[in-house]
């Protein structure tokens, strides 16, 4: 098996599953070194975090949970995702337990990683599948997994006629913000030390607030990152002709003092970012006889409001890589692996796309999740 399967590229945890189970894998990753983009969001790992702890290293899984974005709320700690009334501030439901972490560079410690490989094509060719890259070299492997995100290229060879990706009538912008230690207080004892969600009474407007850095020495600061969405109207493309952070300022006006005032104070020279809403509830490609698959966000890309993304892309590490220790035990053949894997990922991923899809209609409607308390928004996470 070594070096017969190749991963394009991190979602690194196919392979870090993989070295538990003593097999090796290489990664092709598009950019040139793990410095080469800030890696902005955060994000929140639930139920998934057991299934990581029996399919890594236990050194791996232990910089994993190091990795988080306040180390004084502690490591073994979980907690909810506070949801508030934007216009008060005020906490009026929660989601189920969650961590909050930064882990990209923890899950790349000692991986076998190929950077500066940016996939241009793939073929099927007698022994498996031959993967090129812009710099004009070629790779052979037995099986290829497509690990390249929402707008994945492996699967537009796989879904040809599938394969765009669906997007949302909703209208995202998000930052990241320096914060003052006495407003990191405020959130914190108010609201949460770690992250929160909301929706704002009259203007439906979606807000998530969530920490990024701790200072760990003097002089640095704390780092937050700020999201609004709505639902786009007519209005909408006039709105968005402006600069963004002007509208970014516009949408945080009629929160609560201290959420407003925040973004009021944002400098001039801030890069306010518009996040594209998109989905991709097919889950289905051709899988080319067995030697071709898709996890993470190239197989089913979800919106963002129930924070479930990452850790399916975990889930689908782990399955696979036990199916494909079968086949490397000489239990099943690699094709009856991966077959395996998306026999069990489908159902499981699919629900989650349509929910999340769902979350995001409801995060934009104060009176549905203040009186029927959203189950897509506010539900347990399966996974
Ligand atoms: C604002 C925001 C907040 C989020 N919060 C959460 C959260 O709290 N909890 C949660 O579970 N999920 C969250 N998510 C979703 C989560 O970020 C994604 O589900 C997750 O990153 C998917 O991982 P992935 O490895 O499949 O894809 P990605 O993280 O997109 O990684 C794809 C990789 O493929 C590389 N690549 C792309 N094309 C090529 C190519 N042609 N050749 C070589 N390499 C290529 C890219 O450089 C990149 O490194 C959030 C997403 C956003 C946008």
């Amino acid at each position: 098996m070594c070096s017969s399967l190749e991963t394009n590229n991190p979602n690194g945890g196919i392979l870090i599953a993989l070295r538990r189970h003593g097999i090796l894998c290489t990664v092709f990753e598009r950019d040139e070194s793990a410095d080469m983009r800030s890696q902005g969001w955060g994000v929140s790992i639930h139920s998934t975090l057991t299934t990581w702890e029996a399919h890594l290293l236990p050194e791996i899984y232990d910089g994993v949970c190091e990795a988080q974005v306040n180390p004084a709320i502690g490591r073994d700690e979980v907690r909810g995702v506070p949801w508030i009334n934007g216009a008060t501030g005020k906490v009026e439901q929660s989601v189920p337990k969650s961590k909050r972490l930064r882990i990209r560079k923890a899950l790349m410690e000692g991986l076998d990683i190929k950077w500066g490989k940016r996939l241009v094509d793939i073929v099927k060719v007698e022994g498996g599948v031959r993967a090129e890259f812009t710099d004009g070299s070629t790779v052979l492997g037995a099986a290829l997994v497509g690990a390249d995100g929402s707008t994945s290229i492996v699967r537009k060879f796989l879904a040809p006629t599938t394969h765009e990706l669906h997007r949302l009538p909703i209208n995202a912008l998000g930052c990241a913000v320096t914060m003052t230690e006495e407003q990191v207080n405020y959130f914190n004892d108010h609201v949460d030390p770690l992250y929160f969600m909301g929706t704002h009474p009259e203007t439906d407007t979606f807000v998530f607030w969530s920490l990024l850095e701790t200072p760990t020495a003097p002089g640095q600061t704390y780092r937050a990152q700020v999201y609004f969405s709505w639902i786009t109207s007519d209005v909408d493309e006039e709105l968005l002709k402006q600069p963004l952070l002007d509208l970014f300022k516009q949408k945080g006006r009629p929160f609560f003092p201290h959420m407003r005032d925040m973004v009021e104070a944002l400098p001039e020279d801030t890069v306010v970012t518009k996040v594209n809403l998109v989905d991709w509830p097919y889950v289905e490609w051709d899988n080319w006889d067995g030697t071709c698959t898709l996890i993470g966000d190239a197989a089913h890309c979800m919106v963002i409001y129930r924070g479930e993304g990452v850790n399916h892309a975990i889930v689908d590490a782990c399955q696979l890589a036990d199916t494909i220790k079968s086949a490397a035990d000489g239990h099943i053949s690699i094709s009856e692996a991966i077959r395996a894997y998306e026999k069990q990922m489908r159902p499981r991923a699919k629900e989650a796309v349509e929910t999340s899809r769902q979350a995001g209609y409801d995060g934009h409607c104060y009176a549905r999740v203040d009186k029927e308390g959203s189950f897509a928004l506010l539900g347990e996470k399966p996974v």
